[in-house]
Formats: C-alpha cells, sequence, structure tokens
C-alpha cells in the first residue's frame, strides 16, 4: 500500500469501507446507503476557558448527530489532544450501529474537545465542561441527544455537564446525561459496564469457540484506561480462567509470562503514575505487546492500534475489541486470512451505552436498580446480541462485525425507511 493510499485510512473512511462491505451483501440501495453514510448534523463549537493564571484559553469542541432515525442521538464525550472532525464523525456512526446492534433505542451521535486533559487544573476541567455544554445546549437533552463518558472523560465530567444542563433548562434534568456518579442519578454499574460487557461476550465466544483449550487462556491488554483497567479486574478474578501476561499504558509495556497481580499492578499505577518497574515484569515495547502469542489480545486504547504495518506479526487466536476502531479494514483483512477470531468493537464494547440505556431509564422512571439487576440484564442483552451476531454470520457466510453491520443497518435502514425521507 502506497503513503498515500495509507493517508486515507482515517478512522471515518474506516467506518465508510466497513459499512460498504456489509451493504453490498445487504444490497441496500444507493439512496438509503446515500442517508446512512453521512451525519445528519454537525456542530462546531470555541469553548472559551478562564485559566488559573488568568488568561482565556480557546478550546474546539465538537457533536457530531450520525442518525436518530430509532431514537435520541446517544454518545459519549471524548477530551483528547488527537480528536479532530473526522474522529468524532467516526465515532457518532459507530454509535449509530452499536445501538442497532444491542437494540437499545437510540441513534448515534459523539462529541468531543480537542484538549489535553493531563494539562488541566481540576477548576479549568470544570469550567471547560460546563462550557462545552453552554455551547452545545440548543442541540442536547433528554429526548435529543444524551451524552455520556468516553476516553479522559469520567463520571465527575458528567455531574458538571448534567448540572450545567439543570440549571440552563430551569430544572434538574438527571437523564440528559448518563455516566453519572451514583450519587447524582447514576446507574450502579455504569462505571464498569463496557469492561463487563466485553466479559460476557468473552464467556460465550469461549463456550462456543474454544470449549477445548486448556486453561487459564492467556491475555495481553493494550490500554489499561478505564476500560482495559477493568478488564484486567475483572479477569484477574475470574477463577483462574484467565492469566494476563502483558499489559500498556500510553508510556509503557510490561511482560510476565506467569501473570500480573493485575490489582497490585494498577494500585502501583495510581500511585506512582506508571507500570515500569513492576517485580517479576518485563519492559517490552508497544509492538511487541501487540504480536505476543496469546490466546486473547485486547486492544482497549484508541482507533487504528493494528494496522497494515503490524497485522502479519499478530499471533492471538482471538481479538476482543473494547477500543473503537482500533483494527483498520486493511489489517481486518489481513487477520481474517491468518483465521485470527475478531470480536468487533460495535458488540465488545456495548456494555456501556447498553448501562447507560438503563441509566436513562431508572432516570426517566424514577425508579432505581440494585447491581443485580443490573448486571442480569446487561449479561442478557450482550448475551443475546452475540447470539444474533454469530447466527447473521452464519446466515451470510461472513465475519462477525460485516454480520454485527448488516444487522444494525437493517434496523436503521428500516427505521428510516418508516419515516420517510423528510
Ligand atoms: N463512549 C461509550 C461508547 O463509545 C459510551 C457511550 C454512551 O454510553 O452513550 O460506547
Amino acid at each position: 500500500m502506497t503513503i498515500k493510499e495509507m493517508e486515507r485510512e482515517t478512522p471515518f473512511q474506516n467506518a465508510l469501507n466497513q459499512l460498504e462491505k456489509a451493504c453490498d451483501i445487504l444490497q441496500v440501495e444507493s439512496d438509503a446507503l446515500n442517508i446512512i453514510r453521512e451525519p445528519q448534523k454537525t456542530m462546531l463549537a470555541s469553548i472559551p476557558v478562564k485559566m488559573d493564571n488568568g488568561e482565556t484559553r480557546v478550546f474546539q469542541g465538537y457533536r457530531v448527530q450520525h442518525n436518530n432515525a430509532r431514537g435520541p442521538y446517544k454518545g459519549g464525550i471524548r477530551f483528547h489532544p488527537n480528536v479532530d472532525l473526522d474522529e468524532v464523525k467516526a465515532l457518532a456512526f459507530w454509535m449509530s450501529v452499536k445501538t442497532g446492534v444491542l437494540d437499545v433505542p437510540y441513534g448515534g451521535a459523539k462529541g468531543g474537545v480537542t484538549v489535553d486533559v493531563k494539562e488541566l487544573s481540576p477548576g479549568e476541567l470544570e469550567r471547560l465542561s460546563r462550557g462545552f455544554v453552554r455551547q452545545f445546549y440548543p442541540i442536547i437533552g433528554p429526548d435529543t441527544d444524551i451524552p455520556a463518558p468516553d476516553a479522559y472523560t469520567n463520571p465527575q465530567i458528567m455531574a458538571w455537564m448534567m448540572d450545567e444542563y439543570s440549571i440552563l433548562a430551569g430544572q434538574k434534568t438527571p437523564a440528559a446525561f448518563t455516566g453519572k456518579p451514583v450519587e447524582n442519578g447514576g446507574s450502579i454499574d455504569r462505571d464498569t459496564s463496557t469492561s463487563q460487557g466485553g466479559v460476557y461476550v468473552l464467556e460465550e465466544v469461549i463456550k462456543h469457540r474454544f470449549k477445548d483449550r486448556k486453561k487459564p487462556l492467556t491475555v495481553a491488554i493494550y490500554g489499561i484506561g478505564n476500560v482495559g483497567g477493568g478488564v484486567a479486574e475483572i479477569l484477574h478474578y475470574a477463577n483462574n480462567d484467565f492469566k494476563i501476561v502483558a499489559l500498556s499504558d500510553s508510556k509503557n509495556a510490561v511482560y510476565n509470562e506467569k501473570g500480573f497481580d493485575v490489582p497490585f499492578l494498577m494500585a502501583k499505577k495510581n500511585e506512582e503514575g506508571t507500570i515500569a518497574g513492576f517485580n517479576g515484569a518485563k519492559e517490552i515495547s508497544h509492538e511487541e505487546l501487540l504480536a505476543l502469542d496469546v490466546d486473547i489480545l485486547i486492544p482497549a486504547a484508541l482507533e487504528n492500534t493494528i494496522t497494515v504495518e503490524n497485522a502479519n506479526g499478530i499471533r492471538a487466536k482471538m481479538i476482543l475489541e473494547l477500543a473503537n476502531g482500533p483494527i483498520t479494514p486493511e489489517a481486518e483483512r489481513i487477520l481474517l486470512k491468518n483465521n485470527t477470531l475478531i470480536i468487533p468493537d460495535i458488540l465488545a464494547n456495548a456494555g456501556g451505552v447498553t448501562v447507560s440505556y438503563f441509566e436513562w431509564s431508572q432516570n426517566k422512571s424514577g425508579y432505581y436498580w440494585d447491581s443485580s439487576e443490573v448486571q442480569a440484564k446487561l449479561s442478557k442483552k450482550m448475551k443475546s446480541a452475540y447470539k444474533n451476531v454469530l447466527e447473521t454470520s452464519k446466515t451470510y457466510k461472513t465475519d462477525l462485525r460485516t454480520a454485527a453491520y448488516i444487522l444494525a443497518v437493517s434496523k436503521i435502514v428500516k427505521a428510516q425507511e418508516n419515516l420517510g425521507v423528510r
């Protein structure tokens, strides 16, 4: 592939490639495809923030509303230095597909701010979060577009955002945001739901595809933020079924063939800010981590981690995509040819938006559930989505990602058709 072709592998271009593959199989008419290719609305805003030193800095904010034929727009807000319009468009598009796969009554949207949160004080972060809501207030709301956390945003930020929204609306509006702290109307277990949802799917996959393998299954996790760190802890406590042999954060990657004591490692990262120099751990490069001969590789960082450059070096038997868009379509072609099983993001990481839906329902009804109720419902949703995707992949003799797209796109197209072109 030439450099020029590689440059075209932006997240949104990748998303469209995936969509086109499914639409070819489904024989979706070009009119319908034209409608779902592009977002319905895009809003850009400058967000001025008074910094602690008295200066004013202006941050670039985005909200892309991809499609709302199936319900209000839904999707997180990302705070990251690399956020740009192309990325937010891709992420919004994947939300529409994700909510379709999981059959939650939403469309898809995404927001973002181009910012390095590590450079902001807590006060600056609060003013940026509230500033975001003031700018985007006209287009968000509990029945319009419901944001949630994403990379480098968290429950505290959702609490500030929900509060700012409520002030502007003149009434408490908890259902305008999900992923809030439990004390502010958040759902129990929303914080671990993306990781837990991925594990529910993983359990099903293992039942079907890995049942003859001897345990523990070895696991490498690329990125131990909220989602990757969460999955590491859950797998660590899962009856010795798994052995986490490698982990990475944005700076370091570490390997231990005996397996890591994950809670201890996470505590060290929290205290010292690094996972390097840990007893018994060998420091490796990020590329070496991706190429490890493990049973399960879990990319849990950002887009385009596995590309044409490194796809041929992947030796994992299975990849559980907890990040959004970690594998480019070109890389996926190579992996499928090499018989790597890929559990796609739009299924594997959909536990987050599923519990967001539970949170929103609880906010709207004013009746709150306990952990066992949330877990029972999450497990049921994830397992039945996996079953549907697996069956669709058999019916159409295609890979799981394309099958998930087929499921979601048919629902979106049907919903769009029912409404007509307007
Ligand atoms: N940001 C998460 C995602 O990418 C969660 C979205 C939500 O809960 O609305 O799926």
